[in-house]
């Protein structure tokens, strides 16, 4: 199995719609030992969500902008870890859904933290127990151009895809890939909570060449296997589309 004997943290497990649910079921499927991160007061959900895959895992506390979690994380998850996946995005309502010229620097600078900044914090939260190298995944919304609604998130996600390019610069002389994976639209909580969000749903689908599915996590999860596996050892800094090929056509 592709992830036979690797241990694999996952954060932002919410309900059975979050992306990180379905990535961990394959996870576990392919034969990874699974650990969980969740924080606050959504805890209790991650926990009821735990307890719906095969395998239940240990769960973590984890508020991704706590220097406190972060600093306690490695002994948290304790052992070693191969795989890290970066599951976390969060901004402001003001961020999202139109307003993108009054939202105040505030909430702009909390959407930058939580869902771009953090994909640093986390690597560097993890990176003592990956010291036989590993692979990190952060899930991506392509951000090279403007969205409807997306705004701030938008540019915190164009922040999170450079991030990802210097993380793979700095890490990958100790070992450690750091690759993104571009989703078309998956309604989850996160993506009902952008306002005007429907409208990439439908367009989406009829776009796409290979069609798409809004409601179908697993081929995103695949392709976060993979590159948690050991198929792609020469492969960092790399965003892989899993959009049904969205990305590619004009319109
Ligand atoms: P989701 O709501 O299920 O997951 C978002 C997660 O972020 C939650 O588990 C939440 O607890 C976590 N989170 C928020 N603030 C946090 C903090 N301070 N510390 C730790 N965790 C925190 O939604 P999802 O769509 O599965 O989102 C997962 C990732 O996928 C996000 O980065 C999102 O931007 C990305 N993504 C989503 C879509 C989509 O259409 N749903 C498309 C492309 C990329």
């Amino acid at each position: 199995m592709l992830l036979d004997g690797k241990r694999v943290l996952v954060t932002g497990v919410l309900n059975d719609a979050s992306i990180a649910f379905s990535v961990a079921r394959r996870a576990q499927a392919e034969g990874a030992e699974v650990v969980l991160s969740s924080f606050g007061r959504v805890m209790r959900l991650t926990e009821r969500t735990a307890k719906r895959l095969p395998v239940e895992p240990t769960i973590v506390e984890l508020d991704v902008a706590n220097p406190d979690d972060l600093a306690a994380l490695s002994e948290r998850v304790g052992g070693r870890l191969d795989g890290v996946l970066h599951a976390i995005g969060f901004a402001p309502e003001s961020c999202l859904g139109g307003g993108f010229l009054d939202a105040p620097w505030e909430d702009v600078a909390v959407a930058l933290q939580v869902s771009a900044y953090s994909l640093k914090s986390l690597a560097v939260a993890a990176l003592p127990l990956m010291e036989r190298g590993g692979s990190i995944v952060g899930l991506d919304f392509d951000n090279r151009v403007a969205w409807p609604a997306y705004d701030w998130m938008g540019v915190a996600k164009s922040a999170f895809e450079s991030v990802s390019r210097y993380l793979a610069k700095e890490l990958g002389p100790k070992g450690v890939r750091v690759n993104l994976v571009a989703a078309g639209p998956i309604r989850t909580l996160a993506a009902k909570s952008i306002p005007g969000f429907e409208a990439f749903e439908d367009v989406w689908a009829q776009r796409a060449p290979l069609g798409w599915d809004i409601k179908n996590a697993e081929p995103v999860a695949a392709a976060c296997v993979a590159l948690l596996s050991d198929l792609f050892p020469a492969t960092t800094g790399e965003m892989l589309h899993v959009d049904g090929g969205y990305h590619a056509v004009g319109a």
